[in-house]
């Protein structure tokens, strides 16, 4: 179908794939090519396409009871948020649609907890650079990514952004008395694949609980088993007060949370917030077989394997093209490669030379997020489909 035929609304460059079914770590399109998917959905279908433990989950469950909306007791609801929360820091859970929302939600949470705590002053959120949290006004705001906040009239208030590693500006923003939260993702996904060093999200948390500021993680992309551990944090041994997750969480069923302590969480009563769709029967049901799975050690201890692979072959590529790679970057399975081609270009050559789906990402990165269950077999067809992308790479630049 032409471009100018279409009804969509112009906000996507999609790529020239018609895709028809999936299958694990496949992928397959219209025109009957077969593509090694290692986008999935953005970082979404953990499981590959269509698990059969999650079609199971949706079958059962779509001929019982899809929606009721939150003002009924919902009983997966309830049994996932006990299960979030027993694998995590958080006391309490409230479930939406996406991770936008997630994060709308994690922000209201931190500004009601001091308006509730006697500090209404405390508005201000802080973000930083390269972040990526979303495309509703409030994220766009905590990301401050001109490209996405432009046009869109007036910034909002109390939203401030700050320079990625710098130390006192960072510290300076805690110690302001009108300070609520910073809002960080301990991996930067869109951003390029950026981890922020252990020692400094474990300085983030003393200097926080200092000054009495609240700190909002975004795992959306990075948690969910996707670094090796169920939560990017874990590898630092500290913990935030609100956490937003989506993406891998419905294991490609939209759903998404957003996790508290009960003290953060203590402004968040009876009217506060709300979504009509948010942890409705059908999205339980699945988020509880997705997220039952991804849990597992087994499927951790395999994303580490897999990882510990991926990331001694890609610094093997990086030696043999430095000419075309320039850093390889990430943690666990969200691994990215910053890039001496345009990276467009490159996603291109992989996809159409290679028949390997790979996600563009900032700072020139292209990333691989293979669903966490890929097969060593693979990731090792993948390591070839992407050495054989950087020799036409090289051939095209000396071109
Ligand atoms: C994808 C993403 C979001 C937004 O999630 P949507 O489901 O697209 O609203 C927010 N934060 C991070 C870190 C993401 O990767």
């Amino acid at each position: 179908m032409s471009q100018a035929a279409s009804h969509l609304m112009g906000v996507y460059n999609r790529a020239p794939v018609e895709v028809e079914r999936g299958e694990g770590a496949r992928l397959f399109a219209a025109d009957g090519t077969v593509y090694l998917d290692c986008v999935q959905g953005i970082s979404t279908n953990a499981l590959g396409h269509a698990h059969p433990v999650l079609v199971q989950a949706v079958k059962d469950q779509a001929e019982k009871l899809w929606h009721v909306s939150n003002i009924f007791r919902i009983p997966d609801q309830e049994a996932l948020a006990a299960e979030l929360c027993d694998k995590s820091f958080a006391d309490v859970v409230f479930f939406t649609n996406s991770g936008t929302e997630a994060v709308e939600c994690a922000l209201k949470t931190a500004r009601k907890y001091h308006y509730v705590n006697g500090q209404p002053e405390r508005i201000d959120i802080y973000g930083f650079d390269g972040a990526f949290h979303g495309r509703t006004y409030g994220a766009v705001n905590a990301a401050a990514n001109p490209s996405y906040t432009e046009g869109f009239g007036p910034k909002m208030q109390g939203f401030h952004q700050l320079t990625w590693g710098d130390h006192e500006a960072l510290k300076a923003a805690i110690a302001n008395p009108t300070t609520a939260a910073i809002i960080v993702e301990p991996v930067q996904g869109e951003g390029g694949c950026r981890p922020v060093p252990d020692v400094c999200l474990r300085g983030l948390r003393e200097l926080c609980d200092e000054h009495g500021v609240l700190i909002i993680f975004d795992e959306v992309q990075c948690g969910m088993g996707r670094t090796g551990k169920l939560w990017a944090h874990e590898w630092a041994g500290m913990q935030p007060d609100i956490m937003a997750i989506a993406k891998a969480l419905g294991g490609g069923f939209p759903i998404g949370a957003c996790l508290s302590t009960t003290e953060a969480a203590k402004g968040m009563t009876v009217g506060a917030h709300g979504s009509t769709f948010g942890g409705n029967p059908l999205a339980m049901a699945v988020g509880r077989a997705a997220f039952g799975e991804l849990s597992k050690p087994e499927t951790l201890a395999h994303v580490n394997e897999i990882a510990g692979y991926l990331k001694q072959q890609l610094h093997g590529l990086k030696e043999r093209f430095p000419d075309v790679i320039l850093d390889v970057r990430g943690k666990g399975l969200l691994t990215g490669l910053k890039l001496v081609p345009n990276n467009r270009e490159f996603m291109a050559w992989a996809r159409d030379g290679q028949h390997l789906l790979i996600a563009g990402g900032g700072d020139n990165c292209v990333r691989l997020l293979p669903p966490l269950n890929i097969t060593l077999e693979e990731a090792r067809e993948a390591v070839e489909k992407l050495e054989r992308t950087c020799e036409a790479a090289r051939g095209r630049m000396a071109a």
